[in-house]
């Protein structure tokens, strides 16, 4: 999708430090790493947000979290755990609208989530 940056990391028009890569899914570092381990899973296909998921599309997002327990076992994040966060919207401060899950963990995270 035009003007969507994660449309166009997918794209390879804008560079990103790739963790794993697949022919439906990506795993990228944040660039504003908010723990010592700061991944972002999508899909490759453009959905907007959690909120655009359906029944025709929820394939992708189990292939997501399918996914996840192997790139976690990679990173080494497997037994100290790490925290999967998606946002939707302006309250819950999404400022990509392209859908991503975020992997964070290496520390002790905040016990407040909202
Ligand atoms: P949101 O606030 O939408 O849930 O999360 C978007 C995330 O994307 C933020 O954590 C932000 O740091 C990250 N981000 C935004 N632009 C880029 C980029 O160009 N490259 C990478 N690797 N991360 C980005
Ligand atoms: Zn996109």
């Amino acid at each position: 999708m035009d003007n969507c940056i994660f449309c166009k990391i997918v794209a390879g028009d804008i560079p990103s430090n790739k963790v794993y890569e697949d022919d439906k899914i990506l795993c990228f570092r944040d660039i504003a790493p908010m723990a010592p381990v700061h991944l972002l899973v999508i899909p490759k296909e453009h959905i907007p947000s959690a909120d655009h998921i359906t029944n025709d599309n929820a394939d992708i997002v189990a292939h997501i979290f399918a996914t996840i327990p192997l790139i976690a076992k990679a990173e080494g994040i497997s037994e100290s755990g790490y925290r999967i966060i998606t946002n939707h919207g302006d309250d819950a401060r999404q400022s990509v609208k392209h859908l991503h899950f975020h992997v964070l963990a290496g520390k002790q995270l905040p016990e407040n989530m909202g």
